[in-house]
């Protein structure tokens, strides 16, 4: 596997992957990786003649400078894993080299960014915006990887490439749990003993919360969960709401035709973590 650093090196070996004729595919992460990551990696490369995996803790999606500060790092881990992966590119610029200057750019990403995480943490997804506008023009990916555990961002992700560059399939993969449902992600290591074996409790609360489907109406089914959390010492409830898998507009009636997610975060200690689940 070759690590790049800059944009130029990785333009050149680009070229030649180009010049080969190969179907080139992009899966952008923080690092810090697991096994949600290694299925986006498996998938790519199953699908694609060659995959790059971007690790880039991107600056301007954090709106809180703690969380950029305490997220996880660890390159060398990320680089023995996609080694033993046997991926041909990583690219692991510095913020420099993404960022030589301050980008401005401004997304109207319509009713997208105004709800859920995009409510909560200002700024976020103009910032993913950026970062994923930048590496689709440096990669020029056939198509590119996005797990559903970050459902907002995938759908905001795929509005994005239809306007941007429609020749770039956004690809879905589904959510990778631990044994006990927990969802995983990078921020997991963050937490302490009887915060990690309090959070199942985020993914058991989901599907309970389908099973009411039929039985409440989503109105009530919001205020079932709230009510669960109040008696959770160690979690704060942020939200949950059961969104179509479109506009991110909130369902009112099970009987509306259109697909359903229900999605929640959930601050535990220091950690925030999202999850969600199909309520269709
Ligand atoms: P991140 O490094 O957290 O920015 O994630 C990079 C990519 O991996 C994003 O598309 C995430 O949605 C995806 N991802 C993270 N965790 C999981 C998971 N548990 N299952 C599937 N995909 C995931």
């Amino acid at each position: 596997m070759i690590v790049y650093r800059t944009r130029t090196d990785l333009a050149k070996h680009l070229k030649t992957w180009q010049d080969q004729g190969k179907t080139v595919a992009l899966v952008p992460t923080m690092g810090a990786l697991h096994e949600g990551h290694a299925s986006l990696v498996r998938r790519a490369a199953q699908e694609n003649g060659a995959v790059v995996v971007s690790i880039f803790v991107n600056p301007t999606q954090f709106n809180d400078p703690a969380d950029l500060e305490s997220y996880p790092r660890r390159l060398d881990k990320d680089l023995e894993m996609l080694q033993a992966m046997q991926v041909g590119v990583a690219f692991a610029p510095p913020v420099r080299e993404m960022y030589p200057e301050e980008d401005r750019r401004t997304f109207d990403l319509g009713n997208l960014d105004k709800v859920m995480e995009g409510a909560r943490r200002k700024g976020h997804f103009n910032g993913v915006a950026q970062i994923v506008t930048k590496l689709f023009d440096l990669v020029r990916p056939a198509r590119a990887y996005f797990g559903q555990k970050d459902f907002q961002q995938l759908v905001i992700v795929r509005h994005l490439a239809q306007l941007y560059d429609p020749a770039i399939e956004i690809v879905p993969c589904p959510i990778i749990r631990e044994k006990d449902g927990l969802a995983m992600s990078s921020r997991n290591i963050l937490l302490g003993e009887e915060e990690r074996k309090a959070a199942p409790f985020i993914h058991q609360t989901l599907r309970l919360a389908r099973e009411k489907k039929g039985l409440m109406t989503p109105e009530e089914v919001r205020h079932w969960v709230s009510s669960r959390f109040e008696n959770q010492p160690l979690m704060q409830l942020d939200y949950f709401e059961i969104v179509e898998d479109k506009a991110l507009r909130p369902v009112t009636a099970w009987d509306e035709p259109v697909n359903k997610v229900g999605c929640i975060a959930v601050q535990l200690g220091k950690v925030r973590l999202i999850d969600n689940l199909n309520f269709t």
